[in-house]
């Protein structure tokens, strides 16, 4: 549970504009601080009310950037209840005196076995095969095993790395690919690390995406990357939909060089452009609804994580 901090917070405002579980509410409201719970609220209701608040929480659905941080003119804290920070304009924070805090641990595991659902989804043509049975047609689809082949695990942080662990167990071979040198974690595991990403993808006989967006990921794999893949690949992306270029994947399922791909991401979330909405309808790609972190464990780890560090911002920005 959160501890202490109740007298140096109360009365402080906070905004929160993406669901939330109770729990956090209920923390933040147990140490006094008064809380406005409008999920769903649209960027012009935000922009003309945000300077009457001292925090602000958000998921991934709003855009908390330069302009609206520059209105949240008694803006202390900026929390984010989840890993990613790019719906955030860290810089303009840093410069206008905001603390930044996340909860980046608190969804590895979930986010690890929704990857590998995916994997096992797209090697064994699941939603084809259930897609058959719902029009009572009882065909075989033919899938492989995973044991023995070779995964390229690209961005070996927490959730790439808890990946590796889980694929490693059920047999396969896993190679590494960071910007950061991550030999030594990579060897205790028996994963071959790499710090040459086309070396990695190009020996892959599935790929999953763990790197946060950034200026450096956007579109990491497209054109280019699919026509050094071995033919048949599978793709798993649980990461951010911009890190795949959509218009080149949709090239690579037509061309067989991807074999299958199991999107929990889009670059737009729902689609928007022609690519995505072909993706979506494509028969070998399943996409789900960004639902790597939303099991009950992560969400109430997001919620005791996410309070506490925004407690303790507040705190720190009351200086007690
Ligand atoms: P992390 O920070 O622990 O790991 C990210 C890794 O990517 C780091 O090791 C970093 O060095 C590496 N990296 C950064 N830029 C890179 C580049 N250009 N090339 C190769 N590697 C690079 O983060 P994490 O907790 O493992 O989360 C990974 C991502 O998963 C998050 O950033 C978020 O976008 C995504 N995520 C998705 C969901 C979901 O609901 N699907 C939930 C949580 C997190």
């Amino acid at each position: 549970m959160v501890e202490g901090g109740r007298a140096c917070v109360k009365g402080l405002r906070v905004l929160v504009t993406d669901p939330l579980d109770d729990l956090f509410l209920e923390i933040l409201r147990s140490k006094g601080l008064e809380v406005d719970y409008r999920p769903g609220l649209s960027r012009g209701e935000l922009l003309a009310v945000i300077d009457r608040y001292d925090a602000l929480v958000v998921r991934s659905r709003t855009r908390v950037d330069r302009e609206v941080l520059a209105k949240g003119r008694s803006l202390k804290v900026v929390a984010r209840a989840g890993v990613g920070l790019d719906n955030i304009d860290v810089d303009a924070a840093r410069e206008l005196g905001i603390r930044v805090v996340n909860a980046p641990a608190a969804a590895t595991q979930s986010v690890a076995e929704l990857t590998i659902a995916l994997l096992i989804a797209a090697s064994r043509r699941l939603a084809e095969s259930w897609e058959l049975a719902r029009r009572r047609v009882w065909k075989k689809v033919m899938g492989f095993e995973l044991y023995g082949k070779t995964l390229a695990v690209i961005g070996f942080g927490r959730i790439g790395r808890r990946v590796a662990e889980i694929a490693r167990a059920i047999g396969m071979k896993v190679l590494a690919y960071d910007v950061v040198d991550l030999t030594g974690y990579a060897e205790k595991m028996g994963v071959k690390f790499s710090s040459n990403m086309y070396d990695v993808i190009s020996k892959a006989d599935a790929i999953t995406l763990h790197v946060p967006l950034t200026p450096s990921t956007y579109h990491l794999l497209s054109w280019e990357e699919f026509k050094l893949m071995k033919q048949g690949v599978i793709l798993v992306n649980t990461s951010r939909g911009a890190v795949v270029d959509s218009e080149a994947l949709l090239w690579a399922l037509d061309a067989g060089v991807v074999g299958a791909a199991a999107l929990d991401v889009l670059e737009h979330e729902p689609p928007k452009t022609e690519a995505e909405k072909k993706l979506l309808y494509h028969p070998r790609v399943i996409v789900t609804t960004h639902i790597g972190a939303s099991t009950v464990e992560a969400q109430r780890r997001v919620a005791l994580e996410t309070a506490r560090k925004l407690i303790e911002a507040l705190a720190a920005s009351n200086n007690c």
